[in-house]
């Protein structure tokens, strides 16, 4: 990309961000995720055209949790198209990601697919769709980030399975109003995976360019989504992508992302770039502090929000 230094861009908003080490706190409620090193940034912006530029740990790989409800979504929107958003709404919910109430009142049917419930709906279509959802996933991931490293964090997800009380909850819950078609249990496991894939911001940022791209994959010939499928899915994130702090993140950043209390955010601008951010400690709605600080810092300097 031309006419902008953004290499020394990304340098000083680490700077910049790291002078908030120490506002935020790292997610405990998974133990696995409370033995990480809190003082840790890194930063990746990828173009279209594949032109990167990352400062930081960039390489370094972390959970990225709530962010692979994105890639559910977008698999299972390949599989059965607009039929998934009868399983699942699509609008904000106003309440912790992993709150029961809103079921109880709406019979069942998760908000958004962003929210515990509508991912663990999500992640029951997928076992309804393939004999082995996860490997699915798995391949999925490589193709569209164009790195066969990608892994499941086997130590993390179980981690979440022996600690996971309230995403039971929700699943007995979304079962009893028949909401789930397979063995709870199964769909779990599924999930837990999912939420403990292990990526690094380079990958992270490359993987997000399919919907940068309009649906389509930049490192392969696959075309995944349609431009309206992939145009759904960046509304959903810009209206739910940042638990019951979407508004707040539209306000400071101005892109559809979302984010997982690995400290992860991912964001896009529609035909023009990905970029992905990573710091573990995260504020009272489970958003890292200095990645949503670097993305606000990122989008003021460059005017590149959709906005
Ligand atoms: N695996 C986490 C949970 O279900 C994901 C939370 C998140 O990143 O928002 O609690």
């Amino acid at each position: 990309m031309t006419g902008f230094d953004y290499q020394n861009l990304l340098v000083d908003i680490a700077t910049e961000v790291e002078r908030l080490y120490g506002q935020g706190k790292v997610a405990a409620y998974i133990p696995e995720l409370e033995n990480i090193d809190p003082k840790q940034f890194a930063m990746t912006l990828t173009f279209l055209d594949q032109d990167k530029y990352s400062t930081g740990v960039s390489q370094q790989r972390f959970s990225i949790q709530s962010i692979s409800k994105v890639f559910t979504l977008m698999l299972a929107v390949s599989e059965i198209g607009e039929k998934v958003y009868q399983r699942v709404g699509v609008e904000p919910s106003g309440d912790p990601f992993n709150s029961l109430v809103q079921l109880e009142h709406e019979k069942g049917l998760p908000r958004n697919p962003f929210i515990n419930a509508g991912a663990i709906v999500v992640s029951d279509v997928l076992l309804s769709i393939y004999d082995d959802p996860l490997k699915q996933l798995l391949n999925f991931v490589h193709d569209i980030s164009g790195s066969d490293q990608v892994y499941f964090d086997k130590a993390v997800a179980k981690s979440e399975q022996l600690t996971g009380h309230r995403n039971y909850a929700l699943a007995n819950f979304l079962k009893s109003f028949d909401r789930i078609e397979n063995p709870i249990e199964d769909v779990l496991d599924v999930y837990f995976h999912q939420c403990a894939l292990a990526m690094t911001c380079e990958e992270l940022s490359a993987a997000f360019l399919l919907l940068a791209n309009h649906g389509k994959s930049v490192f392969s010939s696959n075309a995944y989504l349609t431009p309206s499928q992939a145009k759904r899915i960046n509304s959903i994130m810009q209206t739910c992508g940042f638990y019951d702090q979407a508004g707040e993140f539209t306000f400071r950043v101005g892109l559809p992302g979302k984010s997982g209390v690995g400290g992860g955010i991912a964001a896009i601008k529609p035909g023009e770039f990905s970029i992905a951010v990573w710091s573990p400690e995260l504020n009272q709605y489970g958003n890292s502090v200095l990645g949503m600080k670097a993305l606000e810092l990122f989008t003021t300097a460059t005017g590149k929000s959709i906005f």
